[in-house]
């Protein structure tokens, strides 16, 4: 069977491409939200021991990115009180996706962009 490839559908494919890329991106920064969920709720019972910073994992869009992001418990709760809100390793910003908030020491809280935010919002694990 032949494989017709015109121009114009080319770059419909290249949209949809694009446009699964940027989904994929914002599932797996969601998803990494809810391990992030599972490391604060470990550490929460240990934090009478230790009431430093916690080793939570970068939640940026790179779904091989499994840097570590030290915060304080009350930094990541403040993240997490906003649902379009995710923090990551400086230098992992995907300015397609997200915008600065904020910056700190060792990490940068994003917003997701308009659009971006539904998948966000639609997993908040704290609805
Ligand atoms: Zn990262």
């Amino acid at each position: 069977m032949w494989i017709t490839t015109e121009p114009e559908s080319e770059i419909l494919a290249q949209m949809a491409t694009d446009d699964a890329a940027r989904e994929r991106s914002v599932r797996n920064e969601t998803l990494f939200r809810q391990v992030n969920e599972r490391v604060r709720d470990v550490s929460e019972a240990f934090s009478a021991l230790d009431p430093s910073e916690i080793n939570f994992v970068c939640e940026c869009g790179d779904e091989q990115c499994t840097e570590p992001v030290s915060l304080t418990l009350a930094e990541y709760e403040q993240v997490r009180g906003v649902p379009t809100h995710f923090f990551v390793v400086p230098g992992h910003v995907i300015p397609k996706v997200e915008v600065v908030v904020r910056r700190s020491e060792g990490h940068v809280v994003v917003e997701k962009l308009p659009g971006q935010s539904d998948v966000a919002v639609e997993t908040d694990p704290r609805p």
